[in-house]
């Protein structure tokens, strides 16, 4: 086996990264729908984030995501004001209810948010993303040039592709990549300039990095962690000890992110 790389001797030594970009792009405050969470909020999560050197998470509320946008969004709202420079917030609307959305996505900018984050009930009953209902959050994520984390565990694939070419300007990152289809996370992820997967899964698939990276998607993989429903800890692992190359570790880590974020710009 080859000598261990500067991630892998970190990982080890238990030591926060050093001079790496790294940026989860998928995280939460908040308890959980059913459970509770133990301190989910926006102090834990960047004592955890300094432990291992991650530089800024991106969160959306849990309970934003199951139902109630209003109280979940001020618990990002906060954590944006709080720590200016470690939070991105992703703004969830209720789409349950059209006539509230447009004044909800209204705010959203002023309160600091920065991308959207969707979560379909599209395995299930209720509304999938090619739902009417959708339309003007996407189209407010369009206009604005916003990234939208979301949601899928393989049926909403095929609900979100429609949008892919309709709304040019939102970069997608399809989150939990592993879950289910995997082709047709990485068919999309090929296809569409602006479609990135992200990885955060409690079930870390064995050798599911090293193949996105042998199948050339490189460049079009993101680091999350679901932090605080999962640690930031094993998920950063999944990547820090994955036979891949040191480059292809720091693009995963964050540079891609920051393409699809919209912190860095690159010809698409
Ligand atoms: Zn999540």
């Amino acid at each position: 086996m080859s000598s261990p790389d500067y991630f892998q001797t970190a990982g080890r030594s238990g030591r926060a990264l050093e001079d790496v970009m790294l940026i989860d792009a998928h995280a939460h405050f908040g308890h959980g729908p059913d459970f509770p969470i133990i301190r989910p909020t926006a102090k834990a999560l960047v004592a955890s984030m300094d432990r291992l050197g991650v530089l800024l998470s991106c969160v959306s509320a849990i309970p934003a995501i199951f139902g109630d946008a209003e109280h979940g969004n001020a618990l990002v709202a906060d954590g944006i004001r709080e720590f200016p420079d470690r939070i991105f917030g992703y703004f969830v609307v209720d789409v349950g209810y059209p006539e509230k959305v447009t004044a909800q996505l209204a705010g959203a900018k002023a309160a600091g948010f920065k991308g959207l984050k969707v979560w379909s009930y599209g395995a299930r009953p209720g509304l999938p993303y090619n739902h009417p209902n959708y339309q003007p959050v996407f189209a407010f994520a369009n206009e604005h040039a916003m990234p939208v984390l979301a949601h899928v565990f393989g049926p909403e694939l095929d609900e979100l592709e429609g949008y892919f070419r309709r709304f040019p300007r939102i970069r997608w990152l399809l989150a939990h990549i592993g879950s289910a289809e995997l082709e047709k996370y990485m068919q999309f992820a090929r296809q569409y300039p602006r479609v990135y997967v992200e990885l955060c899964l409690s079930t870390c698939p064995r050798g599911l990095i090293e193949d996105l990276v042998a199948s050339g998607l490189e460049d079009k993989v993101i680091w999350g962690s679901d932090a605080v429903f999962l640690d930031q800890a094993s998920q950063l692992g999944r990547v820090l000890f994955a036979q891949i190359p040191e480059e292809a570790k720091r693009k995963i880590l964050g540079q891609n992110a920051a393409r699809a974020l919209g912190f860095t710009h690159r010809a698409e």
